[in-house]
């Protein structure tokens, strides 16, 4: 599979040094290979491995980093900023009801999707309504009826018995009855064929045309590999489709076809359905498909590596220092910001782990400016005054602010994150020390 295939590549880069043009090359070969063999599209492919190569080669090679870590963290990132960067968001009417539109190939997980957001939105209090406008297949629409029911959802279908209906006329009624009983959001299910197909597209067009969606979602099989590009090119001519849902995840396929449709559309990924239960079901993260693609092993040497940085030695005076219960004083509040600052690229590395979202905000407030005026001030004080804060009067605070060449108010609030620090390690020593002690209250 891609991952395997992608870090494999990258094995015979194990050394240290710089990174040769002839080591980079024949990487950069072996990625092309392993993503054309997982179906991405040729275009895609091109533009992914020479915007890989340039930097693999512009760029200098950060020490702390061997070369096969710095091209998985250039792939990595390159793969995030093709999966669309940030995870995308559903565009939310000003005037109730958000119209969200489904579109896609007969098969690809429409309904079953249909279904799916439905409970996903109703789950975080909002009152979405489905409607049944697939007319095509006789059983469509009570397949939304079932799916509806499941999720607890109203569905709007046409009355039975009155013939072949008009699904342009059905989605208008179904939105227009949305907004009478003020549901926030409707789902409009479409047909699909089998193949792309004019006739279908003409539909969806028509239905486009009378509902003005805020979104229209374009569902896609995952495992569809070779032709994903093409449909969702034909669909994004077709129809036009704001986001992407990548259904059956679930399988083996994995990226090849995420990879070749965002980057052929430019359009986002902004769901993953992956299983046939109305919970299989999950916001799409470009960071973490790229983990995924990546296989993270060779991230996680990264952050290995920023963790053998902390000094263990220090590390491990402060946690024994907090578990017999005595506090924290400000020349440990020191060590730990200079520990923090050791790690400096954590920061970095960090921000390409997924699951470390919680920290990544707690990084992004701490810059090594912010770091030199705590030194300056800490440094300004008296031993005594750092290890009892509370000495720290008015009059010592000028003098410590004059000494540091930073104003009072600086002083105050270095005085207020230590004090939140502090609690924040009482509480963590109460706990039995762990998490990060790195990274006291910034
Ligand atoms: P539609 O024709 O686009 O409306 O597709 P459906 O929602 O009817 O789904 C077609 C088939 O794929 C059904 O048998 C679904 O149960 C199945 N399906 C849909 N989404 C997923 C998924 O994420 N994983 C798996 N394994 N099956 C899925
Ligand atoms: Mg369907």
């Amino acid at each position: 599979n891609l991952s395997d295939r992608i870090t494999a590549s990258l094995k015979g880069l194990r050394g240290h040094g710089r990174l040769s043009e002839a080591d980079v090359d024949k990487t950069i070969r072996e990625i092309r290979r392993a993503l054309l063999d997982a179906d991405v599209a040729v275009p895609v492919v091109r533009d992914f491995t020479g915007r890989v190569r340039e930097r693999a080669l512009g760029e200098e090679v950060s020490k702390a980093l061997n070369p096969a870590q710095q091209v998985v963290k250039i792939v990595n990132d390159e793969l995030v900023d093709v999966l669309g960067g940030a995870t995308g968001e559903l565009t939310w009417a000003k005037n109730p009801p958000t119209v969200i539109m489904l579109a896609g190939l007969q098969g690809a997980g429409k309904t079953t999707l249909a279904g799916k957001l439905a409970k996903w939105m109703k789950d975080q209090g909002h009152t979405p309504m489905l409607v049944a406008a697939d007319l095509q297949r006789p059983n469509a629409v009570n397949q939304l009826q079932i799916v509806g029911e499941r999720a607890g959802v109203p569905v709007f279908a046409p009355e039975p018995g009155n013939g072949v209906g008009d699904p342009v006329q059905v989605a208008l009624n179904g939105v227009s009855t949305a907004q009478f009983q003020q549901h926030d959001v409707v789902i409009v299910d479409t047909a699909g064929r089998l193949g792309v197909d004019e006739e279908m597209m003409q539909q969806a067009r028509d239905i486009r045309d009378a509902v003005h969606p805020d979104d229209t979602l374009f569902v896609v099989d995952a495992m569809i590999g070779q032709d994903a590009a093409r449909v969702a090119e034909a669909f994004r001519d077709g129809v036009g489709f704001t986001g992407v849902v990548l259904s059956k995840l679930d399988g083996d396929a994995r990226g090849g076809a995420a990879l070749s449709i965002t980057g052929v559309t430019q359009r986002p990924i902004l769901f993953a359905s992956t299983g046939e239960q109305l919970g299989d079901f999950e916001r799409f993260h470009p960071d973490r498909m790229a983990g995924r693609i990546l296989d993270m092993g060779d991230v996680l040497t990264l952050i290995e590596q920023a963790e053998r940085t902390f000094d263990q030695a220090e590390a491990e005076k402060t946690a024994k220092k907090l578990q017999s219960g005595q506090d924290l004083t400000l020349d440990d509040f020191l060590g730990l910001m200079q520990q923090v600052k050791k790690m400096g690229s954590l920061k970095k590395m960090l921000g390409m782990m997924p699951n470390m979202g919680q920290f990544r905000d707690q990084l992004d407030s701490f810059d090594d400016s912010q770091l030199g005026r705590i030194e300056a001030i800490i440094h300004s004080m008296t031993p005594a005054e750092r290890s009892d804060p509370k000495l720290i009067n008015g009059s010592r605070r000028s003098r410590i602010a004059k000494g540091s060449g930073s104003t009072v108010q600086q002083v105050n609030q270095l005085l207020e994150n230590f004090k939140n620090a502090q609690q924040a390690m009482r509480s963590m020593g109460r706990g039995g020390g762990g998490g990060m002690p790195g990274m006291p209250g910034m």
